[in-house]
């Protein structure tokens, strides 16, 4: 080898990869719909956590999903815009949001004040809309995030139930969410349910009629059936990340990149930004062409490893936007060999639950976190060939091509 040897260029191969595996993501919505009676809603928000919004929405669906839930209104448009049909529920929205928009394309809203429920309303007035707004009304039941404070949740439901019976709204669910139900040890758990229940016993008392009822996200749908209600709202464990610690879901996430150079360096040679690691001894590192601006957390630096030639590797130095130094030992590559960034762990790869464990992070910000220059190809739960999509742009803030 001389000193530095470097990878040809290849169309699309010399790239960072992120192939997402939707079999697993079938299975994980299989096993989750079967611990459950309540119907299950797919969160689907932030790019289905970073695997495709629309892929990881179909699959879920047809593998026992009845509904969509996202955070913004223009996520579910993408929805829309993407060909799906079912249900989907946007919970988090500014006051002057594009309502209309969101009730065109039948998506139902989220409401947590008075003021949400203007906008609502107003939307809805100046139609034409086919049929009245569906909302599901959002209580806080304990984590002072989004919802209604208790004291302004009688007189939401009193207006909602006045819109309702002007023909304006149909109030079909309301929403509460636990703040700590990865341990249900958590007297917080008690007093979110214990509020969530009084939540519905109050809505009721109103008129009002919600027929789904929800509070649980993956944690709590995987430890606690009393929080069940009639739907659940699981997102991260249908990527595979399983918050509770008990569960055999799967990861369907596979990163790959190429070695672009190899160089062989003397003991005490500096490695990257501030010489943060320095050879001991003289040693060949591998260079790959990915950073934190593809998704790798810059805290995981000095403890990260990857997958190359058969065996994990230590990443040395810090990690740079764009790169990361693999240090091979006396062991050899060639540029152009492919290392396993992150994957589902069979191989002995590195997992995303040990970049989050190296970065002191959660497993739901490494895949909501790769970045838009990796270039994505996508598995069918169904066998057949791997089909490139596209990056995930910017989220458009209106889709005019709605009908
Ligand atoms: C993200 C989110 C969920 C899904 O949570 P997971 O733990 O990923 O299943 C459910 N409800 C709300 C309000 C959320 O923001």
């Amino acid at each position: 080898m001389s000193a530095l040897a470097v990878a040809p260029t290849a169309g699309g191969a010399g790239r960072p990869r992120l192939e997402v595996d939707l079999a697993a993501v079938a299975a994980n919505t299989r096993l989750i719909a079967g611990r459950t009676a309540a119907e299950l809603m797919a969160v689907v928000k932030a790019d289905g956590f970073g695997h495709g919004a629309a892929a990881v929405a179909r699959t879920a669906l047809a593998h026992g999903a009845t509904s969509l839930g996202v955070t913004s209104i223009e996520e579910a448009l993408v929805l829309r815009s993407d060909g799906l049909t079912a249900p989907v529920l946007s919970w988090l929205n500014p006051v002057d949001a594009a309502y209309a928009d969101a009730l065109r394309a039948e998506v139902d809203i989220a409401v947590p004040s008075r003021e949400h429920l203007d906008a609502v309303v107003r939307a809805q007035r100046g139609g034409p809309h086919q049929r009245s707004a569906r909302v599901h009304l959002h209580l806080d039941t304990g984590m002072a995030r989004d919802g209604a404070e208790p004291s302004a949740w009688a007189a939401l439901c009193r207006a909602a139930r006045r819109a309702e019976r002007a023909g304006l709204v149909r109030v079909v669910g309301v929403m509460g969410h636990l703040g700590c139900a990865d341990d249900p040890a958590d007297e917080c758990n008690v007093l979110g349910r214990r509020r969530f229940g009084w939540g519905v016993e109050v809505a009721r008392g109103a008129g009002l009629r919600p027929a789904r009822r929800h509070l649980a996200a993956t944690a709590a749908t995987l430890l606690d059936v009393r929080s069940h209600h009639t739907l659940v709202r699981v997102g991260a464990g249908l990527v595979g990340i399983d918050p509770t610690g008990t569960t055999p879901l799967r990861s369907g996430l596979t990163l790959t990149a190429p070695v672009v150079s190899v160089r062989r360096v003397r003991a005490g040679s500096g490695v990257g930004y501030g010489h943060a690691w320095t050879a001991p001894a003289a040693t060949t590192l591998a260079l790959l062409p990915l950073g934190y601006a593809d998704g790798l957390p810059r805290a995981a630096s000095g403890r990260a490893e990857v997958m190359l030639r058969g065996r994990r590797r230590a990443v040395v130095g810090r990690l740079s936007m764009d790169q990361a130094v693999v240090d091979l030992g006396d062991d050899h590559a060639e540029p152009g060999d492919v290392a396993t960034v992150l994957g589902p762990g069979d191989a002995g790869e590195p997992t995303v639950a040990d970049w989050a464990d190296w970065a002191d992070t959660l497993p739901h910000e490494v895949v909501t976190g790769i970045g838009p220059r990796v270039l994505r190809t996508t598995r069918p739960a169904e066998p057949g060939p791997a089909v490139p999509v596209p990056a995930p742009s910017a989220v458009p803030t209106v889709l005019r091509s709605l009908p």
